[in-house]
């Protein structure tokens, strides 16, 4: 389904976003107050405009409380990321995703009412960290203090073509296996208790970081 998104900001965050949506065939109108990143945009995104997102009276004339989704990918200035936030988010806009620059910004920004905050500079930060310690652990994303969905490679012969039931996953772990991915490419999503593991193979496994801790030794 199309939806119709506004980006204010087009750093490296926000533009990526842009690209992105428009890449999916989605309608986006930029917004920036610098004219060169709005002219790199241009041909861009479905529109492009130079304007100062801080200012009640534009936002009202662009009509940004018709859209479905707006992102505030505002960097530096922390005080125009709070207070265009805060406005989108009055107008009525149900889905505000705002882009935090540390840990006090985005729980200013969780008040206010931002539906979703992301901080990619340290979201990135732990991906890569967990990466580094560990020689299995290819990706990481932290859903919750307590949840992460990891990639993990299947390095330990124990594993080796046994299949999800056979090596009691779920009870042995308490983690669910959401995909594996095999070595010639193919993603075997939501895979079946009757599943076999195969050297080489990559899992996609979703439970307690702790639970996920304890898996990361054992395929060692
Ligand atoms: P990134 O880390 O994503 O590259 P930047 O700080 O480079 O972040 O980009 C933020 C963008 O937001 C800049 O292009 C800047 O011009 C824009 N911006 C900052 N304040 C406003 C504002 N009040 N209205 C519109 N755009 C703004």
């Amino acid at each position: 389904m199309k939806q119709n998104f506004a980006i204010v900001g087009l750093g490296r965050f926000g533009g990526s976003i842009c690209r992105t949506l428009i890449e999916s065939g989605q309608e986006v109108l930029a917004i920036d107050n610098n004219e060169d990143r709005v002219n790199e945009y241009m041909n861009i995104a479905t529109h492009a405009v130079v304007a100062n997102a801080q200012d009640e009276m534009t936002l009202r004339s662009l009509g940004i409380r018709n859209f479905d989704h707006v992102i505030v990918a505002i960097g530096e200035d922390i005080q125009a990321s709070i207070l265009v936030t805060l406005m989108v988010k009055e107008m009525g806009v149900p889905s505000v995703v705002a882009k935090a620059q540390n840990s006090y910004h985005a729980r200013v920004l969780e008040k206010i009412g931002a539906d979703r905050v992301v901080h990619p500079e340290r979201d990135m930060g732990i991906r890569i960290a967990h990466n580094l310690v560990s020689k299995n652990i290819l990706d990481y994303l932290e859903l919750s203090d307590d949840f992460s969905l990891v990639e993990i490679r299947v390095a330990n012969p124990k594993f080796f073509n046994k299949s999800l039931l056979e090596l009691n996953f779920r009870q042995r772990f308490g983690l669910t296996v959401v995909a594996i991915r095999r070595s010639n490419g193919e993603v075997v999503v939501s895979p079946d208790a009757n599943e076999f593991v195969r050297e080489n193979d990559n899992l996609l496994v979703i439970g307690e970081t702790d639970d996920v801790d304890v898996l990361d030794e054992k395929m060692n």
